[in-house]
């Protein structure tokens, strides 16, 4: 409220009221108005300075805490590929090895997955932290595809796995006669007298003796290849059990197969006889691999306990006259 002036007027002894110019009103508004205006401005400039450094704050502690988050995962990531690593190097140097399969060469297990041009975009941003996150994401696709790798090779060895059970199901691993107390093996692998010329000859097989009769069985799943009726060998069965193997009995008394027939390891295909060039009766075994004679003795392993094992060692190598 302006104040109300007064002054003394000797002309009339009387105070009378001061009236404001114009000038001293003009004057008042401009003055009020432009200390607001003053007022205003500056007030604004004080919690604008104050809410902007505010924001700028917690922008800054935002993006510290999220690079700290990013360097946390680039080192977790990279514990991963070390853990990954450890998995390649199981697969090379111990499963892929027992199931005879080829390393995976380096060159496809680090195979690149387009270098940092994937990231090409990501760089034109120009963002401050580029380094870290096109390293971490370069770390996370090498990942991917050494996985994917992997896996595959674990495809590969299951199915060996799966092939090999088939292989030692047709490989020889048991005698070819019930042999309880290890008394039929009576003439083993290699040089041995022959019965009828009384010379050193090479014995190809085994001879188990048995009275006649005593049941044959096949020593390996496979088919029956042949079966014959003459010879040295006399009555004898061939079968083919595939990766290579090949087994015979020779001089049976009777033939229980015919040829194209599909055998399991155990199954019965005839019995002991002394048919052919033969002193008494027993079953000649011989077992093949890759068309060379092998010792039978190394394919009995199904049957026989590490004691019982030796003892068949030992009996194969006294030297002997075969049975023929
Ligand atoms: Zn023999």
């Amino acid at each position: 409220m302006a104040k109300i002036k007064y002054f003394y007027n000797p002309n009339t002894c009387t105070y009378e009221r001061v009236k404001p110019t114009l000038t001293d009103i003009s004057l008042s508004i401009f003055l009020f108005l432009g200390l607001s205006l003053f007022m205003s401005v500056g007030l604004t400039a004080i919690y604008s300075s104050y809410y902007t450094g505010e924001k700028e704050q917690v922008l800054k502690e935002e993006n510290q805490e999220l690079l700290e988050h990013f360097n946390i995962l680039n080192k977790e990531v990279a514990e991963l590929q070390t853990a990954l690593k450890s998995l390649q190097q199981r697969d090379d140097n111990i499963y892929r090895v027992i199931f005879e399969a080829e390393p995976i060469p380096t060159s496809v297990r680090t195979a690149g997955s387009g270098g940092t041009e994937k990231y090409k975009e990501l760089l034109k941003k120009g963002l401050k932290k580029e380094k870290l996150i096109v390293e971490t994401r370069n770390k996370i696709d090498q990942m991917k595809k050494s996985m994917y790798v992997q896996t595959k090779s674990y495809d590969d060895v299951a199915k060996l796995i799966k092939n090999k059970s088939e292989m030692m199901s047709c490989m020889p691993a048991i005698q070819p006669v019930a042999n309880k107390g290890l008394t039929r093996l009576t003439s083993g692998f290699g040089m041995r007298v022959h019965p009828i010329y009384k010379v050193g000859q090479f014995h190809p097989g085994i001879d188990f003796a048995a009275p006649q009769g005593t049941p044959i069985y096949a020593t390996a799943d496979g088919v029956v290849e042949k079966v014959e009726f003459e010879g040295g060998y006399g009555n004898h069965i061939t079968l083919n059990h595939g990766y290579g193997y090949k087994t015979l009995y020779g001089h049976m008394f009777e033939m229980k197969v015919s040829k194209g027939q599909k055998i399991k390891r155990g199954e019965l295909i005839g019995s002991v006889g002394s048919t052919g060039f033969s002193t008494a009766p027993h079953v000649h075994y011989e077992v093949l691999h890759n068309g060379e004679h092998v010792n039978p003795v190394f394919y009995f392993f199904k049957d026989l306990t590490a004691d019982e094992y030796e003892k068949v060692l030992e009996l194969a190598s006294k030297p002997s006259q075969s049975l023929e």
